[in-house]
């Protein structure tokens, strides 16, 4: 059973071949067998099962609803009522939520059960799982090699088919880039397309929700769930959603796919390039017309992210002050001990890299060096993007520069660490939607992922492309080795 998609579950669950019980108690213990990867920091055994109970329950009586049984595993990032929420960190690590965040109750209403809550960097900050308080996550198609990050967790879950699908979230990259070195299939909506409240912020103008999953039909039903108007999110955007899954099959002669010449240049791994010129090739099968095109200030995005996001994040992680909730330090002499000691003692060493930077940006003085500057760049780059999209219908790239790097290959060393999101970065500035598939594995055997960018709200065309691939391609049926 762990090896089917959601759409291929449906139908033994309708049948009554499987109950949601038995499907669930199926994912509990491959989680149990694989507890090695370090995928999960809580597995919710005795709720997921309560929840899968009364989800059979349900089916006897009523109609199903649109994950009706199916397990799923969530990012920690998510608050989650009466179940641990640790955003990766040890300020979080004591503090259970006494409500859901949208993107919870939606999956909730939806039916479907919550197995746990997945390992990620500290409050999403990092491309490698390795600056979880939880520690590392192990790459399933290489256990010396990191899964990427943030969502490290969910990635690794439904590569070893821990889980059929799980959430991510992507500020810079986190469903994208784990995704890609993962081999599954990853979405990033377009910022306000699903809801933010009760989602832990990290920069909260680039934050945006999606699913993380094995395929482009299954990252469909998943986001017919999650995308939506919320009032309770300022910057959620009211217009409807579509049914996601009726244009998976749209035919895609004529459309035109744009490749970007910076996402192409130095610095691309050879067997990445490769890989994804084959993809290309595949696309071109199906009838699509390729454009070459140019995002002429996308080399600048790296550095304009590493000002923005540490900037909000500065200001968004301001609240865990030791007094409302979270960890608070054991022994202090007044209040503002209590806040060092408090933080000091609280967030790991790349959380505190972010605040600091981001503390700095943001000063009177530097203001106008940085953030001002930074934020003008930020334009420039969602402007390349407008003018693309008058070339073509969905851009086309690699999404990382090369296959999954081995633990501890990058921790020393930030730079060479945030070059990783180079190609994901300019997405999340621009607020598109973009998409990671696989693509075909490297020649150290580690996976590869093939990048779609949209035009705002266009995640259709980008699910309708990737389905189109994955219909004519296996590279996402593939397994890693042990986890068949
Ligand atoms: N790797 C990027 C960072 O460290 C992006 C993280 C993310 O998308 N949450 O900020």
């Amino acid at each position: 059973m762990h090896r089917k998609t959601i759409v291929e579950l449906n139908t033994p669950l309708r049948t009554g071949e499987i109950s949601s019980v038995e499907l669930t108690q199926a994912f509990l213990d491959r989680i149990g067998q694989y507890q090695d990867l370090n995928a999960f920091i809580t597995v919710a055994s005795t709720t997921a099962l309560e929840q899968a109970q009364a989800s059979d329950d349900h089916r006897k009586n009523r109609d199903p609803r649109p994950l009706e049984g199916i397990p799923i595993a969530q990012k920690d990032i998510f608050c989650t009522e009466g179940i641990l929420t640790t955003c990766g960190s040890k300020m979080l690590s004591n503090f259970i939520s006494p409500y859901d965040a949208t993107v919870i109750q939606r999956f909730k209403a939806a039916g479907a059960i919550i197995l746990g809550k997945t390992n990620m960097d500290e409050f999403a900050m990092g491309s490698s799982n390795e600056t979880s308080f939880y520690g590392p996550v192990k790459n399933p198609w290489a256990k010396q090699a990191v899964p990427g990050g943030s969502s490290g967790g969910s990635a690794a879950a439904v590569a070893a088919q821990l889980a059929p699908a799980a959430t991510g979230t992507d500020t810079g990259g986190s469903i994208r880039q784990p995704a890609a070195l993962c081999g599954i299939t990853g979405l990033k909506p377009t910022y306000g397309r699903v809801s933010r409240y009760g989602m832990v912020a990290f920069a909260s103008s680039l934050d945006q929700a999606g699913p993380m999953t094995r395929t482009a039909a299954d990252a469909a039903l998943l986001l017919n769930v999650m995308a939506g108007f919320d009032p309770k999110d300022s910057t959620s955007v009211d217009k409807p959603a579509p049914d996601y899954t009726t244009t998976l099959n749209d035919d895609l002669k004529g459309i035109r796919l744009g490749l970007p010449k910076e996402y192409f240049g130095d610095g691309l791994a050879a067997d990445v390039a490769k890989t994804i010129d084959k993809s290309i090739e595949e696309l071109k099968r199906l009838g699509a017309k390729i454009v070459d095109i140019s995002l002429p200030n996308s080399t600048l995005a790296v550095p304009c992210y590493y000002v923005l996001a540490p900037a909000e994040a500065s200001s968004n992680l301001s609240r865990f002050d030791g007094v409302r909730y979270g960890y608070r330090a054991a022994d202090y002499d007044d209040l503002n001990d209590m806040y060092r000691k408090t933080r000091s003692q609280g967030f790991g060493e790349e959380v505190k890299r972010r605040i600091m930077i981001g503390a700095y940006t943001l000063s009177a003085g530097y203001y106008d060096a940085y953030y001002l500057k930074a934020q003008q760049l930020r334009r420039l780059i969602a402007d390349d993007f407008h003018n693309a999209f008058g070339q073509c219908d969905v851009i086309l790239g690699p999404t990382t520069p090369t296959t999954a790097f081995d633990l501890g290959a990058k921790t020393d060393d930030p730079v060479s660490m945030y070059l990783n999101d180079i190609y994901t970065i300019p997405a999340n500035l621009a607020g598109l939607p973009g998409m990671s598939i696989p693509a075909g594995l490297g020649e150290d055997g580690r996976p590869i992922g093939l990048q779609l960018i949209g035009n705002a709200f266009e995640e259709a065309q980008l699910l309708n492309v990737a389905h189109q691939y994955q219909q004519a391609t296996d590279h996402h049926k593939q397994a890693p080795k042990g986890f068949e």
